[in-house]
């Protein structure tokens, strides 16, 4: 039941005469129903095995197995395909398109996969009454707060009941009492069943996760259950 398997996972870029190996060979293995932090230092390889885990992005060399099928070595057609089924991304900066609606910005995915208005709309009002937004649906993002804004980048992600939701700093423009409701919703998604992998560089976030992976220059330097599920001593 793995949703995420990496195999010598490998990304070089190229700038110029020089390499920089962003991953050196990331073996990473998530199940169904995991919540996964995935931690690490500025330049360690966070964002790179973050583009690459939500086919954003191919590896050098490889493999990654997304729900049991190689999508290592796709067409960008083919992977936008499977992202748009597959992948359900928060960012930190909520990639909101600011002249429509929460409504209109919840249907997009659904839109760009040729979902039927009524389906669409049906599906978009469900999700962004689950994350509390129910009387918010005609906002705007400017008549909205960075949490409301975030909550309908959260019910985006999970208008195609994505395999996984891919969060990366998904706190990182909040204050820290919304932070924390952001991460009560996650930990409630996750209680429903979604599988999530967070990308942070903060402890205090990554502990919300029940795992926590920390990569150090391309590599796993660390792979470990949470403090939360560690029990005191
Ligand atoms: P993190 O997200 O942990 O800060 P990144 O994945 O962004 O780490 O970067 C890992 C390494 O790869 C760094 O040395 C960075 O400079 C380099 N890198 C990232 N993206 C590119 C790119 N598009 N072209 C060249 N080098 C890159
Ligand atoms: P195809 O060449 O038709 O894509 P596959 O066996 O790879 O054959 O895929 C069978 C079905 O699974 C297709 O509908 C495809 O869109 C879907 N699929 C492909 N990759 C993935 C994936 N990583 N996760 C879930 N479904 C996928």
């Amino acid at each position: 039941n793995d949703v995420i398997v990496t195999n010598d996972l490998w990304k070089t870029y190229i700038m110029g005469e020089q390499e920089v190996h962003a991953l050196r060979g990331v073996n990473l293995r998530i199940q169904r129903n995991e919540y996964t932090a995935i931690m690490g230092p500025s330049g360690s390889g966070k964002s790179t095995l973050m583009n690459l885990i939500g086919c954003l992005d191919s590896p050098t060399q490889g493999s990654y197995c997304l729900n049991g099928h190689d999508v290592s070595r796709l067409t960008d057609d083919e992977l936008a395909r499977i992202r748009n089924k597959e992948i359900g991304f928060v960012f930190q900066t909520f990639n909101l398109l600011a002249r429509a609606s929460a409504l209109h910005n919840v249907e997009l995915p659904l839109i760009y996969n040729g979902t039927p208005a009524a389906e669409r709309i049906e599906r978009a009002k469900f999700v962004l009454e689950s994350v509390g937004l129910g009387s918010r649906m005609d906002h705007k993002p400017n008549e909205m707060s960075g949490g409301q804004r975030q909550r309908v980048a959260i019910a985006r992600a999970l208008v195609n009941s994505p395999s996984i939701i891919l969060a990366d700093e998904p706190t990182g423009n909040l204050d820290s009492k919304t932070s924390i409701e952001i991460m009560n919703l996650f930990e409630e998604l996750h209680r429903q069943g979604n599988t999530i992998v967070l990308v942070t560089h903060e402890p205090d976030i990554a502990e919300h996760a029940n795992r926590v992976v920390t990569i150090r220059d391309g590599v796993i330097a660390s792979d470990k259950p949470s403090h939360k599920l560690v029990p005191a001593t």
